[in-house]
């Protein structure tokens, strides 16, 4: 049994704000947000982390992408800017072992509410 939290959102086994979902992908809001706005879009094909990407993910690196513009354009977000960012494994500060980007935006970026301290 995969113990996954975020296929049990892609199961529809806990509630999310869905804001997006197509045949290979889903985006919903984060739970903690760090912004106005910040979205996670994820691959409904649960991979754990970057490195476990292969050269058949290609296409669906891309439409996670594509998600995140068309997202952007449609919560208004996109002409002023925003931030994409994956995090990946234990020194990125990856929580959550399936691949996930985050849309961070609604607000000008400040470095104390971009999502690294070091
Ligand atoms: P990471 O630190 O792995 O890059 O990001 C994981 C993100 O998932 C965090 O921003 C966290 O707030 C979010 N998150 C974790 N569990 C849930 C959940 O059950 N629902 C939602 N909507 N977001 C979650
Ligand atoms: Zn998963």
């Amino acid at each position: 049994m995969n113990n996954c939290i975020f296929c049990k959102i892609i199961a529809k086994e806990l509630a999310v704000d869905l804001v997006y979902e197509s045949e290979s992908v889903v985006a919903f809001k984060d739970i903690h947000p760090l912004a106005p706005v910040h979205i996670l879009i994820i691959p409904k094909k649960h991979i754990a982390t970057i490195n476990d990407l292969t050269g058949n993910d290609f296409e669906l690196v891309g439409k996670m992408m594509m998600a995140a513009k068309q997202i952007a354009t449609d919560l208004a977000i996109a002409e002023k800017g925003y931030r994409l960012l994956f995090r990946v494994g234990e020194w990125g500060g990856q929580e959550v072992l399936h691949i996930h980007l985050h849309l961070i935006g609604g607000a000008r970026m400040h470095e104390e509410i971009y999502p690294v301290s070091i």
